[in-house]
């Protein structure tokens, strides 16, 4: 095969502007390339990403944190504005794969190859990430959601992601905010999740009562999903032994829904009790 390996974003799209082929990406290569090897894929072009610096960045900028799709896992896991500002991203990434695949592996090839069970993808649900995209017919920002969903909005042939971004949550009154991120594997490392979960929780700290929270699941579909009805159903509730109860209920009955007759649905409509306790612990010892 034929490669390119720009040092911009403009001099790779360019690249590809002039390519009538099917040209594909190569990030970290922690999937790409178990795809080459196995002759899964045989593209015309191979167009190296990895070397271009401005895809690498973790930044602060007004009231989002931005972060450009070749950022490694590693890097994330190592930033303490994410730790501070995005637990649930933060541990997502630190639970990804091995230290090695760590230092490869990037959140743009996350999203890109789209598995049910990409770690970083519950995660940005919650967060309510948007994505950058650009490619020969021009630049575009859609929500992660849009993005996953495919329906007209998913990534196309050619098209690079550049950049992710979510908003900062504000302080007011008694309110915190508190997120997490859990999985659970076959093995307790270098583990692909059979199932994962994030949860964004805004609390009255006075009360102990939720005022909003976001949840997502992971490895129950094609994509990861949102909980919006237990989001509507657990606003204004105390936060206790009960609510536990109640969560693990409801996440019992999504598992049914999803995964009706499936061999993994005994496994998983147990497990996923497992992983709620273990997300509320953390959220609220
Ligand atoms: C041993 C092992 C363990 C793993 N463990 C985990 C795990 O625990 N959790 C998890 O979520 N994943 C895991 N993975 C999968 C993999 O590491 C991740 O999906 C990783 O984030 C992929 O990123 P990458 O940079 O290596 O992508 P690559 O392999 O370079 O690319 C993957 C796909 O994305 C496309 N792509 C890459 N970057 C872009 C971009 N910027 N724009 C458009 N398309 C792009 C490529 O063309 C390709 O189709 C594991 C893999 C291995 C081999």
């Amino acid at each position: 095969m034929d490669f390119a390996c720009p040092l911009t974003v403009s001099e790779g799209i360019e690249t590809i502007s002039r390519i009538d082929e099917e040209v594909v990406f190569l990030s970290g290569g922690t999937d790409l390339v178990i795809k080459l090897q196995s002759g899964e894929i045989e593209p015309a072009w191979l167009m190296d990403i990895s070397l271009i610096p401005e895809l690498k960045f973790i930044k602060e900028a007004g009231d989002r944190i931005m972060i450009g799709s070749g950022t490694t896992f590693s890097q994330l896991s190592e930033s303490a504005l994410v730790r501070q500002k995005a637990r649930c991203l933060s541990q997502a990434a630190s639970q990804v794969g091995s230290a090695q695949i760590r230092n490869r592996a990037t959140i743009g090839g996350n999203i890109a190859n789209a598995s049910p069970a990409g770690d970083s993808l519950p995660a940005l649900l919650v967060l309510e990430a948007w994505v950058s995209v650009i490619g020969p017919q021009g630049f575009r920002r859609v929500t992660f959601d849009q993005l996953q969903a495919r329906d007209g909005y998913g990534l196309q042939k050619k098209e690079l992601i550049t950049e992710i971004d979510f908003p900062l949550w504000k302080p007011y009154g008694n309110a915190q905010m508190i997120s997490a991120f859990g999985k659970i594997g076959s093995r307790t490392a270098v583990s692909i999740a059979r199932l994962n979960m994030a949860a964004m929780v805004e609390f009255d700290s006075k009360d102990q009562r939720i005022l909003n929270s976001r949840w997502a699941v992971g490895a129950l579909g094609l994509t990861p999903f949102r909980l919006e009805t237990l989001e509507r159903e657990l606003q204004g509730k105390k936060v206790d032994q009960d609510l536990a109860e109640e969560i693990a209920d409801h996440l019992t009955g999504v598992v049914d829904r999803a995964i009706p007759g499936r061999s993994s649905q005994g496994y998983k409509r147990q497990a996923i009790r497992g992983l709620a306790y273990d997300l509320l612990e953390d959220l609220f010892q």
